[in-house]
């Protein structure tokens, strides 16, 4: 049976809980298929509890699949939510694990101790969007037509953080600083313990003038630096997931071997070998929308057209080549692509408009951390591009995008928090 756990932890050390209570599973005859991002949101609490039981859960969703039947399940999930050390403290306390069946197949469970599909989903945004990023398509029985994704969006859905990761001498923003092994493994720790769930690694950049690398040169620069994360993060079933920035269909090949969980395709997904090896593949795949890698400052979008239109004809396009191909759609992630082909205005269209992409059913991830788009708004330091940036993103998860690609993550994450503490 296909099942869906809800984790979350808010006392302690939540995320060796939550890692602990994975692992504990399989001792109870549940296989963990795949572990969804971790998000961080603010404890629901009754008015009149202690002002310190305000602490933040981590939460997470679990693909499992088990014989064990649902009874049995429960009583595991109690049992093991009682060997990490929960207390019954009553119901809004400070846990360090709650363990809850979200989805059991197709079933519905109305017993008086099992209610599944479990009676909070449809409100809670901290379980809604870490299911979204798993099965972004799955509807649940009970709730109507509606996907989980568009039920995410719906209940004011968490942002997901990717950090950037540059390995290019010449990358617009942090160039050069990564050029050694060292420094890209502190890059790495920094970026996940600022709370990136998806770190991003380019070894070619894409910016306007940039020197475009054969397939050959960038793997040379990517496979050290991906081996060595995957050799860090080895057995560790919370570990980020690792995408690579990359519109080589032979590199995206090579990198799968390796384990990388998602190919951003900078060129789109177009070409015919990309659509191919996505098909056979279980990862996810970024398409953004471009009009030329690298971006060419002197070819932008027509100036008498709305750039939302032309960019939603591209996708319309794109879907019906995918579908043709036998794609999942649900792992496809469409990037509207912020100043690959469009000037600022137009990219800051593109921006305000995003909503426009919900109808199509993908996740939806932007690329605007410290753009050119906003040069003419922002002083050149990077702290002033970094708060624009932030306040943006706000907005932009806000307007339903999933996931937002960004340098300065723990910036993000403690405004975020913010943010969500007044929600
Ligand atoms: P919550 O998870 O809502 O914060 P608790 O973990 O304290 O609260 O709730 C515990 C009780 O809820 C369990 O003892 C269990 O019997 C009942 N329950 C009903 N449906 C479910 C479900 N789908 N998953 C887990 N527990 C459930
Ligand atoms: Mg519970």
């Amino acid at each position: 049976m296909d099942v869906y756990l809800g984790l979350g932890s808010n006392l302690g050390d939540r995320r060796a809980h939550l890692a602990r209570a994975l692992a504990m599973l399989a001792t109870h005859g549940v296989v963990v298929v795949r572990v969804s991002p971790v998000v961080e949101s603010p404890a629901m609490l009754p008015n009149d509890a202690p002002p310190d039981w305000n602490q933040p859960f981590l939460n997470l969703v679990a693909h499992c699949r088990t014989a064990v039947s649902p009874e049995d399940m429960l009583a595991a999930l109690k049992q093991i939510e009682h060997a990490l050390g929960r207390a019954d403290r009553g119901r809004w306390a400070p846990r360090p694990i709650d363990l809850d069946i979200l989805l059991w197949g197709r079933e519905t469970i109305t017993k008086e101790k099992l209610r599944v599909p479990h009676p909070g989903i449809a409100e809670r945004a901290f379980v809604l969007t870490p299911l979204a990023s798993l099965a972004p398509r799955l509807t649940i029985p009970g709730l109507g037509s509606r996907t989980v994704l568009e039920l995410a969006r719906a209940g004011g859905h968490l942002p997901l953080w990717m950090g950037i990761v540059n390995l290019t001498p010449d990358s617009f923003s942090d160039g050069g600083e990564l050029a050694d092994d060292a420094s890209v493994d502190a890059r790495v720790d920094q970026l996940a313990a600022a709370g990136a769930e998806y770190i991003d690694v380019g070894a070619e950049s894409t910016r306007p003038g940039a020197t475009p690398l054969t397939a050959d040169q960038e793997w040379a620069r990517l496979a050290p630096a991906l081996e060595r994360v995957f050799a860090r993060y080895e057995g560790e079933m919370l570990r980020p997931r690792i995408s690579i920035d990359t519109y080589h269909s032979s590199t995206a090949r090579r990198a799968l071997e390796l384990g990388v969980d998602v190919i951003n395709d900078v060129s789109g997904l177009t070409h015919p070998a990309m659509v191919d090896l996505a098909a056979s593949s279980t990862a996810d795949w970024v398409a953004m929308h471009n009009l030329g890698v690298p971006a060419d400052k002197t070819r932008v979008l027509p100036a008498d057209q709305d750039p939302t239109d032309v960019v939603e004809r591209w996708l319309q396009e794109r879907l019906h080549e995918w579908q043709r191909a036998g794609l999942d759609l649900g792992r496809v992630v469409f990037d509207p692509g912020v100043g690959f082909g469009k000037n600022a205005l137009q990219s800051l269209r593109l921006l305000r408009n995003v909503q426009r992409f919900h109808r199509y059913g993908l996740r939806i991830l932007v690329g605007h951390s410290r753009k050119s788009f906003m040069h003419h708004v922002t002083t050149a330091g990077r702290e002033e591009r970094d708060l624009f940036t932030v306040g943006a993103s706000l907005k932009l998860s806000a307007l339903g995008v999933d996931i937002l690609r960004v340098h300065n993550v723990a910036a993000h994450a403690a405004a975020y928090r913010g943010w969500s503490h007044v929600s």
